[in-house]
């Protein structure tokens, strides 16, 4: 074991001097002293170093223990999306398909048909494919009923690209959440 450590050392010691090859036309006197010099140099570094750590420790930590803890977000984010309906739970969406067209990402798809009572019409498929979606909001700004929503909702994260594919009933679960 002692042996293997003075080979360790001096392969040590080799390499550091291999290194300062360029002090070779110097003195030895002069070697010497800034071997030492850039000794102490290094102990003044790691010195400074372990203060900022030491400082670091007492200093108010800014990192969030997410899930449980989460940062404010702008009231103007733009996150999961739903439909809403009136307070009599009638569907606000007049299927005006303002929001198909204006969809830059064409991640909505849209089907008409016509309500029973009179001539007005609702969807009969609303879909949004959230692999497209962008969330830019447009969708909401053209909905002249404010049916279609964007919420402050952003973990969007699932196990598989299917529940990506928003489907209406998912969209209206999610309009009675707000
Ligand atoms: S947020 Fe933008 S990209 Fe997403 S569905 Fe609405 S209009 Fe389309
Ligand atoms: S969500 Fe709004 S813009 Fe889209 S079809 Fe319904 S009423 Fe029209």
């Amino acid at each position: 074991m002692q042996n293997v450590l003075k080979i360790y050392k001096k392969t040590r010691q080799d390499l550091f001097f291999k290194d300062l090859n360029f002090l070779s036309f110097f003195r030895l006197e002069d070697t010497l002293y800034i071997q030492a010099s850039m000794g102490n140099l290094l102990l003044f570094e790691i010195g400074l170093s372990l203060l900022a750590v030491f400082v670091q420790f007492f200093k108010l930590s800014i990192t969030l223990n997410y899930p449980f803890e989460k940062s404010q977000i702008s009231k103007n984010f733009r996150g999961e999306h739903a439909l809403r309906r009136y307070t009599s739970g009638e569907e606000r969406c007049i299927a005006c398909k303002l929001c198909e067209a204006i969809c830059p990402a064409q991640a909505i798809t849209i089907e008409v048909i016509a309500r029973n009572r009179d001539t007005s019409r609702k969807t009969s498929i609303y879909t949004i494919d959230l692999t497209k979606c962008i969330f830019c909001g447009l969708c909401q700004e053209a909905c002249p009923v404010d049916a279609i929503v964007e919420t402050p909702v952003f973990e969007l994260a699932v196990e598989n690209r299917a529940q990506l594919l928003y489907t209406k009933s998912y969209l209206l679960a999610n309009g009675s959440l707000l």
